[in-house]
């Protein structure tokens, strides 16, 4: 049961009322909660058919209008803005409350015509930030009582707006630090990544090019193959860059067809012998594999990163690579019998950048591969999970779905 239907007003007992009002502000999520509680409790003793909250737009020129509800008989007139548009700039000018009454001189054939309106201006250090207005059709009158139920809504209609936008504040000043902490961890770490194969590069470079020294045949093939090797790190780590901006950015289209997920992984276990003779890697594999919806270049380099890191860190350790067809999706599990990763790192590991320091320190990357891991997983609606114990090892399991929903459109945001 909510707080308003456990609430009730009483119409002899103003101070109660007062404290009634309170309540509800106080156990509240925002402002617009906060009336929408409120307006059936208010109701019982103070009858009107509209509500409406205008405040003045960030250059404090114009209001606009924030929150309205028909509540009575102004329902079927559909002007839920419209009926306390006029007096809430008066409200807001004069900064006092203003009541409007019909012309009953000359009364219009039709009840809606003839709304009674009471404005009462929100305000904050004594400044009015914006309006209240009650709207009511074919009277009677507003009793003082009504008026200063009225300001005493809109001065807890103007605390809880501070404290919603102090909230906000305070949330967009700890974003604005969090983003430049990223960024700060971002160029530092980018930095001393493309320095290093640049380093390499440029030292063998110009030790080849000097024309005091006279380098072997062998030694030139040797130095050749580093500058070959630090620029295709070099090259990987742009495409890296590359791949999690447009990643992040929602940028990167995924081209789905039929894969075999087993044949790119025997493809990546086979680009990775080139590198590494020595790898033991087994694959484990159910007799009929279905294929699944993906696109197999970013699917590839999800298995290639996942390879990449076992090699690297659980260097001379077997990895197992599994593939289970499940009912609605493929599960694959790469098991390696490595150093293992602490508990306390897991659940960062696939953030940008991330690198769990004990495991990193003298193996060379940017903490980017598993996230873009994770964002390539997602898109195709899949998921990717780690499990891991220091000391017997790390299994990254990925969960590839067959098929690939049909994407929905938004539903509309309501005011
Ligand atoms: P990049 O892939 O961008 O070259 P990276 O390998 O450091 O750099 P990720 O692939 O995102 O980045 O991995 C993040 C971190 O997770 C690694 O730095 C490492 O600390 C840890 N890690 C990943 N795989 C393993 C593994 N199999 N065993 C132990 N630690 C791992
Ligand atoms: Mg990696």
């Amino acid at each position: 049961m909510s707080l308003s239907q456990t609430l009730s007003f009483s119409p002899e007992n103003e101070l109660d009322n007062l404290y009634t009002l309170n309540q509800i502000s106080v156990h509240s999520e925002n402002w617009k909660a906060m009336l929408d509680a409120i307006i059936p409790v208010l109701r019982s003793c103070f009858i009107f058919d509209n509500l409406a909250v205008y405040l003045v737009d960030d250059e404090g020129r114009q209001l606009e209008a924030a929150f309205a509800r028909v509540i009575g008989r102004g329902r079927s007139a559909g002007g839920e803005i419209s009926w306390g548009e006029a007096v809430s700039g008066q409200v807001f000018n004069q900064n006092k409350a203003v009541i409007q009454k019909p012309d009953l001189q000359n009364p219009p054939a039709e009840r809606l015509e003839m709304p009674y309106i009471l404005g009462v201006p929100i305000q904050r250090q004594g400044k009015a930030i914006g309006a209240l207005t009650f709207a009511r059709f074919g009277g009677p009158d507003y009793t003082p009582e009504n008026s200063r139920l009225a300001s005493f809504l809109a001065d807890l209609l103007s605390a809880n707006l501070a404290q919603q936008t102090d909230a906000e504040l305070r949330q967009q000043l700890e974003n604005e630090r969090l983003q430049a902490q990223l960024q700060d961890d971002f160029v530092s770490s980018i930095t001393h990544e493309l320095r290093t194969p640049l380093g390499f590069i440029k030292g063998y470079a110009t030790t080849l090019l000097r024309t005091d020294m006279a380098w072997d045949a062998d030694t030139q093939k040797e130095f050749l193959t580093i500058i070959e090797k630090e620029s295709d790190r070099l090259e990987e780590l742009i495409d890296n860059l590359l791949d999690s901006a447009r990643l992040q950015s929602g940028a990167m289209p995924m081209a789905f067809q039929p894969v075999r997920v087993d044949v790119l992984i025997k493809d990546a276990i086979t680009r990775s012998r080139t590198n590494q003779e020595s790898l033991q890697i087994k694959l484990h594999i159910a007799e009929t594999l279905p294929p699944v919806e993906g696109d197999p270049k970013r699917l590839g380099q999800v298995i290639d990163n996942l390879i990449n890191n076992a090699t690297k860190y659980a260097s001379n350790a077997p990895l197992d690579i599994t593939i289970l067809p499940e009912e609605d999706e493929l599960h694959l599990i790469f098991q390696d019998k490595g150093p293992g990763i602490p508990q306390h790192h897991l659940a960062h590991l696939f953030e940008r950048f991330y690198r769990a320091p004990d495991q990193a320190i003298n193996i060379r990357g940017t903490g980017l591969g598993l996230y873009i891991c994770r964002q390539i997983v997602q898109q195709h609606h899949g998921k990717i999970t780690v499990e891991s114990k220091v000391g017997d090892g790390t299994a990254f399991h990925v969960f590839l779905p067959y098929r690939q929903k049909p994407s929905h459109p938004q539903p509309m945001m309501d005011m």
